[in-house]
C-alpha cells in the first residue's frame, strides 16, 4: 500500500481558512506558529507513510492471537511501530503539558490523526483509545489519579481502554449489570463480563488501564445508577511502577469484519480491583464528557479511510486501460484509454474528494470549536463554541461516516473487479471503514441525538446560531460574481435545512415518531449543509489567492471540486428535505410480524 499523506491540504485548512495564527491567546497557539505546524505535518507525514502504511496489510492478514495465557499477541511489527511511536511522542503531541504532554491544539494534533488512521486504522486505535482514557481521568479524576495515570497514558507508555458494552446492553447502557462493591479502603471489587473492548488486551504497552463503567451494590436502577472506575491490568505499585497483576482477563477475541490488526476483547472482571473516578452515580456524565472527542475521532476515521481508498482508486484509474475515450482517443498510442478519461469514472472520483475535502474542512472546523470551548479567555466565544460541539458532533459523526463508506464503495468500485480481489488493498479499507458506522453510538442513534437532544438545546441557540453565522457569510458575499456558485447553493441548502427545522419543531413534538422518522434524512441535509458552507469558505481562499496572482494549481483545482459539490453532491439536499417531509405514517404502518 502506497500513501501519501494530504500535508498540502491539511496546511490549506489550518493556515489559510481556519488561521489558527488568530488564535495565539487560546493554550497551546502562541506555540503554534504555522511554521512549526507545516514541521510536523512533515514528519508526522514521514512516519505514518513510512513507519504504519507498510504494516496495514499485515495487521489485516494476520490479525491478533489470543493465547491460553489470556495474552494477545499483535501482528508482526505492531510492536516495533508502537514503540517507535512512544519513542518519537506522538501520543503526547496535544495532552497537557501538566502530565508530560506538548500541548499542542486540539486541531494539530487532528491533522496526524487522520493520517495515523489512514495509514492503518487498526494500529491508529490503540494510542486512539488511550487518549479517551486519558481524556475521562483528566475531566473527572482525583488529583492523585491524576498524577499517577495522566503521564503514562499522555506518553503512550500505558495503553487504555474504554469498558462500557455488555453482552445485553449496547446502545442502551441503562441496562448494564457490571457490578461494583465497596471494599472499604476506597477501593472497588468489580465483576461482570464486558464485550468488543478494543485494545483489551495487547502486548504494546507496560500497562493497560481500564475506564469502567458499573453499579455500585444498591445504585438506582437505569443510567443514574452508574458509577465510572479505573481497573489497572498491573495494579500500579507505591513508586507507581506496574506491580500485582489485577483479575481482570481477556477471555477471547471477535472473529470480525475488519480493523484484524486491532485487539477486540472479551474482557471479563472477576472481583478486579477499581477505583472510582469522580463521584459515585455519575459514570454516564463524565463518559460524555469526552464521548464528543471520540465520536469526533470515528468521523475522522471515516474521512482517513476514504482518503486512502481515493487514493488508490485514483492511481488505479490513471494506469488501468479499457476502453476508449468518448470523446476520441487520448491514448492513440496505446491499446485503450486509461479509465479515467470515463465520466462515470470521474464521477465516482469527484464524488470522493468532494466529500472527502470538504468533510476534513468539516471536521478541523468542529475541532477547533473544541479548541474554543476549553481555551477561550472570552465567555461569549466559549459559550458559542461549546453549543457548536455538541451540535455538529452527531453530523460530523454520522454523516461523514455514512458518506465516507459510500467513498469506499466507490473506490472499489472504480478498481472494478480487482477492487474485489485482496492483491489490492480496496477491501480492506471498505471493511476497516464499515465499523465506523457502528461504534461510539451508532448512526441512526446519532441522528435521534441530533434531532432529540442537541436541536432543542437552550431553545435552539446553537441551530439559530449556525443559521446567522451563514446568512452573515451569504450577506458578505453575495456580490461576488466569482463565488455565485457557492454563495447560491449554500443559501439554498441553509433555507431547506432551515424549513426542515421548523417541519421538525411542529411535527416532531406532536408525535415523536416523526422526529424518529425524519432522523437520519435531517442529519444529512445538516451534513450537506455543513459541507457546502466548508465549500464556499474554502472557495472564498482559493479566490482569494488566484486574484492576487497564484498561479498554485492547488488553488484552481479546490475551485473546481467545490462547483462539483455544488453541482452534484448538494442537491441531495433536496431529496432528503422531500424524505423527511413524509413523516412517520407509511414507515411506521406495517405491523412487526409483517416483517
Ligand atoms: C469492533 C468493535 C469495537 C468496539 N469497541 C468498543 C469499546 O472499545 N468499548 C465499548 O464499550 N464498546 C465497544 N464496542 C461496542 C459498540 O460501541 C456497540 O456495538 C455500539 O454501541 C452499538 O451497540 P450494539 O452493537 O449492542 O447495538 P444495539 O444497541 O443492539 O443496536 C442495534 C441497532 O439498533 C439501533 N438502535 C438501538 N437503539 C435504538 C433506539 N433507541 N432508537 C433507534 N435505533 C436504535 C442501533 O442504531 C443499531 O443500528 C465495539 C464494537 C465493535 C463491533
Amino acid at each position: 500500500m502506497t500513501y501519501t499523506p494530504p500535508i498540502r491540504d491539511h496546511a490549506f485548512l489550518l493556515g489559510e481558512v481556519l488561521e489558527i495564527d488568530r488564535y495565539a491567546n487560546l493554550p497551546g497557539f502562541a506555540d503554534a506558529s504555522m511554521e512549526l505546524v507545516t514541521q510536523i505535518l512533515e514528519e508526522a507525514g514521514k512516519f505514518t507513510s513510512q513507519v504504519l502504511a507498510p504494516l496495514n496489510a499485515v495487521g489485516d492478514k494476520v490479525g491478533c492471537t489470543w493465547n491460553p495465557d489470556h495474552t494477545v499477541t499483535t501482528p508482526p511489527g505492531f510492536k516495533e511501530a508502537y514503540a517507535a511511536l512512544v519513542a518519537a511522542g506522538w501520543p503526547a503531541l496535544g495532552a497537557d503539558p501538566a502530565y508530560g504532554g506538548q500541548g499542542l491544539p486540539h486541531v494539530v494534533n487532528l491533522a496526524f490523526s487522520e493520517m495515523s488512521s489512514s495509514a492503518n486504522m487498526a494500529f491508529s486505535m490503540y494510542p486512539g483509545l488511550t487518549h479517551g482514557a486519558y481524556s475521562a481521568i483528566l475531566n473527572g479524576g482525583s488529583d492523585a489519579q491524576k498524577q499517577l495515570y495522566l503521564p503514562r497514558l499522555a506518553s503512550g507508555q500505558w495503553g487504555g481502554t474504554m469498558n462500557l458494552t455488555e453482552p445485553h446492553c449496547g446502545t442502551d447502557l441503562g441496562l448494564l449489570r457490571t457490578k461494583a462493591v465497596p471494599q472499604g479502603d476506597g477501593s472497588y471489587r468489580i465483576s461482570g463480563q464486558k464485550i468488543w473492548i478494543s485494545g483489551g488486551e495487547h502486548d504494546l504497552a507496560q500497562n493497560i488501564v481500564h475506564l469502567v463503567l458499573a453499579r455500585i451494590e444498591g445504585a438506582p436502577a437505569g443510567t443514574r445508577g452508574i458509577s465510572l472506575f479505573i481497573v489497572p491490568k498491573l495494579i500500579p505499585d507505591a513508586q507507581g511502577e506496574p506491580g500485582a497483576r489485577n483479575s481482570v482477563f481477556c477471555a477471547g477475541l471477535e472473529e470480525k469484519m475488519g480493523i484484524h490488526g486491532n485487539a477486540t476483547c472479551v474482557i471479563q472482571h472477576e472481583e478486579s480491583t477499581g477505583w472510582l473516578v469522580g463521584e459515585e452515580n455519575r459514570g454516564l456524565a463524565l463518559m460524555f464528557v469526552m464521548m464528543n472527542e471520540a465520536r469526533i475521532g470515528v468521523g475522522l476515521q471515516g474521512v482517513a479511510q476514504a482518503e486512502a481508498a481515493y487514493q488508490a482508486a485514483a492511481a488505479f484509474a490513471r494506469d488501468r486501460l479499457q476502453g476508449r475515450s468518448l470523446s476520441g482517443p487520448k491514448n492513440p498510442e496505446g491499446p485503450a484509454d486509461p479509465i479515467i478519461v470515463h465520466p462515470d469514472i470521474r464521477r465516482m472520483l469527484m464524488d470522493s474528494r468532494a466529500v472527502i475535502e470538504g468533510g476534513r474542512a468539516f471536521l478541523f472546523w468542529t475541532a477547533l470549536q473544541g479548541d474554543l470551548a476549553h481555551g477561550s479567555p472570552d465567555e461569549d466565544v466559549r459559550r458559542k463554541a461549546g453549543d457548536y460541539m455538541a451540535l455538529l458532533t452527531p453530523v460530523v459523526k454520522g454523516y461523514l461516516t455514512d458518506r465516507a463508506f459510500r467513498v469506499c464503495s466507490d473506490a472499489l468500485q472504480v478498481q472494478g473487479g480487482a477492487g474485489f480481489t485482496e492483491h489490492l488493498p480496496a477491501s480492506q479499507y471498505l471493511r476497516d471503514c464499515r465499523i465506523a458506522l457502528i461504534y461510539e453510538g451508532a448512526n441512526g442513534v446519532q441522528a435521534l441525538d441530533l434531532v432529540g437532544r442537541k436541536l432543542a438545546a437552550e431553545g435552539g441557540r446553537a441551530v439559530m446560531t449556525f443559521f446567522a453565522e451563514v446568512d452573515a457569510f451569504v450577506e458578505t458575499h453575495k456580490e461576488d460574481e466569482a463565488l455565485t456558485p457557492f454563495v447560491t447553493g449554500l443559501a439554498e441548502a441553509k433555507g431547506q435545512l432551515q424549513d426542515a427545522t421548523m417541519w421538525l419543531m411542529h411535527n416532531g413534538l406532536a408525535n415523536p415518531d416523526n422526529a424518529g422518522a425524519a432522523s437520519t434524512d435531517y442529519m444529512h441535509l445538516f451534513g450537506l449543509t455543513a459541507l457546502a458552507y466548508m465549500w464556499a469558505r474554502m472557495a472564498q481562499v482559493a479566490q482569494g489567492k488566484i486574484a492576487a496572482g497564484s498561479a498554485d494549481p492547488f488553488y484552481a483545482s479546490k475551485l473546481t471540486v467545490g462547483r462539483y459539490y455544488m453541482e452534484r453532491v448538494l442537491p441531495d439536499a433536496g431529496a432528503h428535505l422531500a424524505k423527511l417531509k413524509t413523516g412517520a405514517a407509511t414507515l411506521m404502518a406495517l405491523p412487526a410480524e409483517a416483517f
